[in-house]
């Protein structure tokens, strides 16, 4: 981006701005060069405007929520990056058990909310991390939920700045997968769900934070999961502690001795140390057992030349 487009932007926005921001700083991996912009816009109308004059100057524009399923390279990323989560933050429940909820929510706020009004379902999502959008996106699940089991409809804007909507039957969902255009930033949805048995409600939520804590490298930053597992019966983690990795470390990264699936970031890592353990990690598990890991994690702003063999499929 040129000074010229950052003080366009500068001028004919009101909404939250930096430029040369670290992104490392919105990221829970901690991890991530500057974004040569970045914008929490405050209105539709603010959106609209930045995404219109971004599409017209040819400038990238990438959406993040709250930064906890990817990894930033180290040289950061040259356009707009756009997260909705310091002013899309309305939320409602109606009496019929709906939710209708802005994409910068907390995902933790809204699963919280349905549990005080003594809904079920989404107490199994409790501890994800991240905003309502990129659950959505992500087809966040935990513990045997999935929060599209729970979707109902949603709006976005195009780069163009329009306002389409999707209902239930128009966008698919697999795991960690939606078919949501990904040149379109998800502004809210409406969840249908049931009032469920307050016991039942605990207890869940329960199972869902004691596994978590038993489970998963919570003391260090991460992003989760690096890699989806492979089916319902094979775990990514369990091909690379079998791989003979976990400990594994690269820099002040490692691959989690607690969980092998997480790459924490121990002390300064920089994308490049988490990257080289993905490529590590995908090497010796097509290795071992000729199966090729698939990235769950989203990587912003590499060169290909970087992520070369990295994305599967
Ligand atoms: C400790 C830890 C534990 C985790 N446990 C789980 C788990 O149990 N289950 C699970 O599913 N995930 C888990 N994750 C991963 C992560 O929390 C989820 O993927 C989460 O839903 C991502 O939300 P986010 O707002 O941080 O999205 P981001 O990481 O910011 O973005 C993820 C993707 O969504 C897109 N996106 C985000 N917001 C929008 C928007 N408004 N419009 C369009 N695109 C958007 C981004 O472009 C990106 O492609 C874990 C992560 C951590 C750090």
């Amino acid at each position: 981006m040129n000074q010229k487009q950052k003080k366009d932007i500068r001028n004919m926005l009101t909404s939250e701005m930096t430029f040369g921001e670290p992104l490392a700083k919105h990221t829970t991996f901690g991890i991530g060069g500057p974004a040569a912009c970045m914008v929490f816009p405050e209105s539709r109308e603010e959106l609209s405007t930045l995404l219109t004059y971004a599409s017209e100057k040819n400038i990238s524009a990438i959406f993040i929520g709250s930064g906890s399923n990817v990894l930033v390279c180290d040289k950061g990323f040259d356009g707009i990056v756009i997260s909705l989560k310091k002013s899309f933050k309305n939320i409602s429940i109606k009496k019929n058990s709906m939710i209708i909820v802005e994409a910068g929510v907390m995902l933790g706020t809204m699963v919280k909310q349905a549990m005080a009004a003594e809904i079920g379902g989404l107490e199994s999502l409790i501890g994800v991390p991240g905003t309502v959008g990129g659950a959505l996106i992500m087809n966040a699940g935990a513990f045997g939920s999935e929060i599209s089991k729970y979707f109902e409809e949603a709006k976005t804007m195009t780069l163009e700045g329009n306002i389409k909507s999707y209902t239930r039957g128009e966008i698919e969902f697999s795991y960690r997968h939606s078919t949501f255009p990904n040149n379109e930033i998800l502004l809210d949805a409406t969840f249908k769900c049931k009032k469920g048995k307050p016991h039942q409600i605990l207890q869940d939520r329960k199972i869902a934070s004691d596994g978590r804590k038993s489970n998963q490298p919570l003391k260090f930053r991460s992003a989760g999961s690096i890699f989806k597992n492979p089916s319902d019966t094979l775990a990514a983690g369990y091909l690379i502690d079998k791989a003979g990795l976990k400990g594994t470390k690269k820099g002040g990264a490692a691959i989690s001795e607690k969980h092998a699936n997480f790459i924490v970031n121990m002390d300064n890592a920089t994308a490049a140390d988490v990257l080289h353990l993905i490529k590590l990690a995908k090497k010796y598990v097509i290795k071992k057992f000729n199966i090729n890991l698939e990235l769950e994690v989203k990587l912003i702003g590499f060169p290909q030349s970087m992520t070369q063999g990295v994305y599967y499929a």
